[in-house]
């Protein structure tokens, strides 16, 4: 493949940045030859009630596996958001809610966020919730949500947020396997015009959890619902009934924060646990230095916090550093595709961190949506969730960011709890398609099948070598099944499950999932690398390639494919696209087939899931496993009706 370009620092960039080049290699080399005193010294970026005087207690030893950071401090991750700002920045908006429709938005300050969460934890407070119990949080993306879920860290309690898509059964399924006996709803959710059926899901969901006592109902469209007695009330009316102090409850560094259940791309989804002093560390560290936060910035994530990113990086990471942060109700595409932009605009954003399968769907549609509007307060963009194939990144960075905005792409984990691989805007030269190169503190190595660590520029499976303070501490009440999924494999470290190539440079470029990885005729290759070869031709929008079984090479490469808005698919396009493929890469990843596909089977955070186009592929449709993350089914039956060669 032609020697991707590089993009180097900007000379602006490199000078008002935290971290230059420099700066980064220093801190980077102190953080991994003595990690002791380098999280002793950073662990103080945050409030501490009592300073701790240990920092790590670590083994990744299959036998005696523990992760503990800083455990003898305690502290309160909401007070760290909160109440440490009202000092110098009571009168700072601290969070930006923008509504579905353009004309709803309300800006909410530090001091108004302080009295909203204590307020909102008194509720809990009287509905009998305490330290260590598990919330359930099925919310819309309304400022009560972020209310809720920092009103539980205020008294302790461990919240799980389940994404307001879901439905009845996947959020019973969560609900039951952490044991929650409270679940904090709204009547109804709105996104993209539609509304959103939240406390009839929850009503269906609850026929499965009889031990739920008591449901606190948010008003968000005073749409029709039924309450029912002695459980459910509405949070207006409890919230009349209490006053607007709560002082934090001490908590001890290793106490949970909260659980969050994984995207379901590759299976059943894993209640991943978070403790409450290394996460806040870890991420308010982060998002300082990835994004290079300053205190006047306008920074806008617009993930869900029905997700990781959701939480580390709407809402902990950016309120431990005082930030401004926006928080979106609806989707880029509604009420036109130029909404996203319409956003930056009317707020001034100067951050803007989002998902290829966004990023991806927008270029669908052309130029136009963005060029119409300004962006002219943009300086930094980012992405997270998938590989983000060079074309995309290409079309983010010139025609998004007009060639002026760095591009910061995060690679991380739901596991990971903040960002562990990622350029830093003032420090790192960018290649379209790599997440480049480590944070502090985390050291990747690259190991073969087999474990033996690779050196050098070279390809493998992606494992962490040590610890790092944002890290899951276990799969909530399933300690085998963390120790089983992560540390039994390669002994003695932290398996991501992600295959990755690191370059000349040292660079790192996530080349896909190890169980989605291509074997054609003996030849290894990422399911990422043939994606981007596909989607840089100027007819496709996406792409996802899989394996399936064949005769001469042992797999072929079957490729689904997306056209772009307006092009239609036909013979001479197929032949082309492979022709293409093998002049890109090389006739080892010629596609065997291509399945035109109107739509992609995706989690409901936007991710492929190649495990069940694997099985199309492999025609056995009748063993999909788990679709219950799938965010629209009548995706996989209409790529049933058209497999390719149906035999
Ligand atoms: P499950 O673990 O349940 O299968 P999931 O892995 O999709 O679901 P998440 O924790 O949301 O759950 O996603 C993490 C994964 O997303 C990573 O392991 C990686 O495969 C992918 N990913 C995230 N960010 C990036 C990135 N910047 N570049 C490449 N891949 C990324
Ligand atoms: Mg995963």
């Amino acid at each position: 493949m032609s020697e991707p370009q590089i993009f180097p620092v900007p000379q602006d960039w490199a000078r008002r940045a935290y971290a230059d080049e420099n700066a980064y290699r220093k801190m980077y080399e102190a953080s991994i030859d003595n990690p002791e005193g380098f999280w002793r010294e950073h662990g103080q970026r945050i409030d501490w009630i009592k300073p701790y005087t240990k920092v790590k207690n670590v083994s990744y030893d299959k036998g005696d596996l523990h992760i503990r950071w800083f455990e003898d401090g305690t502290l309160n991750a909401s007070a760290n958001c909160i109440d440490r700002h009202l000092a110098h920045r009571a009168d700072k908006v601290a969070i930006i809610w923008e509504g579905d429709e353009p004309t709803d938005d309300k800006k909410i300050t530090y001091r108004e966020l302080h009295e909203e969460v204590c307020k909102f934890a008194n509720v809990l407070k009287a509905q009998g919730i305490k330290k260590g119990d598990r919330v359930t949080i099925y919310m819309p993306m309304i400022p009560e949500a972020a209310y809720a879920m920092l009103a539980c860290a205020r008294i302790g309690a461990v919240h799980s947020v389940v994404f307001g898509g879901f439905s009845p059964d996947s959020l019973a399924g969560r609900i039951e396997d952490c044991a929650s006996n409270c679940v904090i709803t709204a009547d109804e959710g709105v996104r993209g015009g539609r509304k959103i059926p939240l406390k009839a899901n929850t009503d269906k969901a609850l026929e499965k959890c009889p031990d739920v006592k008591s449901v606190i109902v948010v008003k968000r469209t005073g749409g029709d619902v039924a309450m029912k007695d002695g459980r459910d009330v509405w949070y207006e009316e409890a919230k009349a009934k209490v006053g607007a102090d709560c002082p934090p409850e001490e908590m001890n560094a290793e106490d949970p924060l909260f659980i969050l259940y994984t995207s379901g791309s590759t299976g059943k989804p894993k209640g991943v646990m978070h403790t409450t002093g290394g996460y806040m560390v870890y991420t308010s560290m982060t998002h300082h230095y990835v994004f290079d936060y300053h205190d006047d910035d306008v920074y806008w994530c617009t993930a869900d916090v029905g997700w990781v990113t959701g939480h580390s990086y709407i809402l902990y990471g950016p309120l431990a550093n005082g930030a401004t942060t926006l928080m979106f109700e609806g989707v880029p595409t509604y009420p036109s595709p130029s909404r996203s932009w319409e956003v930056c605009d009317k707020h001034g954003v100067n951050i803007f961190y989002t998902a290829p399968t966004a990023l991806r769907a927008l270029m669908r549609e052309g130029e136009g949506p963005v060029k119409k509007t300004s962006r002219k307060s943009l300086r930094l963009l980012g992405s997270v969730g998938e590989p983000i194939n060079p074309e995309a990144w290409l079309w983010y960075y010139n025609v998004v960011g007009e060639g002026r905005c760095p591009i910061v792409d995060t690679w991380w984990q739901t596991e990971t709890g903040g960002i562990l691989i990622s350029p830093l805007p003032g420090a790192t030269a960018l290649k379209p398609g790599s997440a480049t190169l480590p944070f502090f503190g985390i050291k990747p190595v690259l190991v073969d099948n087999e474990g033996k660590e690779l050196e050098g520029a070279t390809q493998g499976n992606l494992c962490i070598a040590d610890s790092w303070p944002g890290q899951m501490r276990t799969v909530y009440g399933d300690h085998q099944r963390f120790i089983d999924t992560y540390f039994s494999q390669f002994p003695g470290k932290y398996f991501t499950g992600d295959g990755c190539r690191r370059d000349e440079d040292g660079y790192y470029w996530i080349t896909g999932r190890v169980d989605d990885v291509l074997n054609v005729s003996g030849h290894r290759m990422g399911t990422a690398e043939v994606e981007s070869a596909l989607v840089a031709h100027a007819k496709v929008a996406e792409a996802a390639v899989v394996g399936y079984p064949h005769d001469i090479k042992g797999q072929g490469i079957y490729a689904y494919v997306t056209l772009n808005v307006g092009e239609e698919p036909s013979e001479e396009l197929r032949k082309e696209l492979v022709q293409w493929v093998r002049s890109e890469i090389g006739p080892i990843a010629s596609p065997d087939l291509i399945q035109w596909a109107p739509g992609l089977p995706k989690t409901r955070s936007g991710k492929i899931m190649r495990r069940i186009l694997r099985k199309i592929a492999e025609n056995d449709f009748s063993n999909l496993g788990d679709t219950s993350t799938l965010a629209d089914p009548g995706v996989v039956n209409d790529l049933i009706d058209n497999r390719q060669n149906k035999s």
